[in-house]
């Protein structure tokens, strides 16, 4: 099954992974990176439900998001 890694620390929180992935596996996280943002998050615990599609790497501006296959 596919996963994605998201580096909380070059996240700047625009939250387009959130809004565009179809199965809605992203998050807000409770807690904020280094820079102040609060990043988005993986849900892991529905890790097999990502299809690896990669619509939230290719929709986010600061490549911050790796897709595995
Ligand atoms: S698209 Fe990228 S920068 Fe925007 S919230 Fe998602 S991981 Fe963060
Ligand atoms: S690869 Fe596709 S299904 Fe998996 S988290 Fe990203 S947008 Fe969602």
């Amino acid at each position: 099954m596919a996963y994605i890694k998201i580096d909380a620390d070059r996240c700047k929180g625009c939250y387009f992974c959130i809004k565009f992935c179809p199965k809605q596996l992203i998050i807000v996280s409770d807690t904020h990176n280094k820079v102040g943002y609060f990043p988005a998050q993986f849900l892991q615990e529905k890790e097999d439900q990502c299809t690896g599609c990669k619509t939230c790497a290719l929709m986010c501006p600061d490549t911050a998001i790796e897709v595995f296959k």
